[in-house]
């Protein structure tokens, strides 16, 4: 594994502090409201978290790829999804679908106590994985599998589940790994467009809200 050092996280040029604090402000604008997140994106290292040819375009609102036909999604949306992930308080724990490069994972890790996190594609995951650890980001737990499952052998339920590719239909396994009062954040593709949703399990029931537009790369079934 390799040591990062202080300069490789602080960044230079295109990924220093001053071009990062330019995004912060960014996402300001567009409304994001909750400073626990704001400076958490303003810290986290973007640009470790692409390629090194893309590093200086790491602080653009933009999505960038990730290769395996995968995308790290745009800071905004990170942003706006984990603003309504802890909107109704603090969780103690969340599991993501679609760790991707892990960009969203660190942001998660450094604001809940424990996250778990799956990803169908093997070498991102292996990525994923190494650069967490790199980072010193030690509340993560990985797995390589079909997120469509939930968590394997689960003996316990999630506060929060956050979904970053966009389905068609809710998993039902995924819903039912929700805690009573928990909340599900994710894409959902309608035939249309995909639209952000908030699902809250209920007593016997889900109650689900909607918000804006939002365009993810499609959940998918199996592993690769
Ligand atoms: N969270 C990432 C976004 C990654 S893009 C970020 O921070 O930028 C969405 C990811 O979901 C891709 O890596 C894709 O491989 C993964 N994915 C799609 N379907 C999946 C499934 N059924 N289970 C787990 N991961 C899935």
């Amino acid at each position: 594994m390799k040591n990062l050092s202080q300069s490789q996280i602080n960044g230079i040029g295109m990924t220093s502090k001053r071009t990062r604090d330019r995004l912060i402000e960014r996402l300001r604008q567009q409304g994001i409201q909750n400073e626990q997140v704001l400076e958490v994106i303003a810290s986290t290292p973007r640009h470790l978290f692409v390629d090194e040819a893309l590093a200086h375009r790491a602080y653009e609102d933009t999505a960038l790829p990730i290769g395996f036909k995968q995308t790290i999604s745009q800071p905004y949306i990170v942003a706006r999804m984990t603003e309504l992930l802890l909107q109704s308080g603090p969780p103690s724990s969340v599991l993501e679908i679609g760790t991707g490069c892990g960009y969203q994972t660190a942001i998660l890790a450094q604001l809940v106590p424990q996250v778990y996190s799956i990803e169908r594609i093997g070498a991102l995951y292996q990525q994923a994985k190494q650069r967490l650890a790199e980072l010193k980001l030690y509340n993560v737990e990985l797995r390589h599998t079909d997120g469509n499952g939930g968590w394997p052998n689960l003996n316990y339920r999630f506060d929060r589940i956050l979904m970053t590719a966009a389905c068609q239909d809710v998993p039902r396994k995924l819903a039912e790994q929700l805690n009573q009062g928990g909340e599900m954040i994710l894409p959902y593709d309608n035939g249309k467009e995909q639209l952000l949703l908030r699902i809250t399990r209920k007593a016997d029931d889900y109650e689900t809200e909607t918000f804006e537009p939002v365009s993810f790369v499609p959940l998918l079934p199996g592993i690769s």
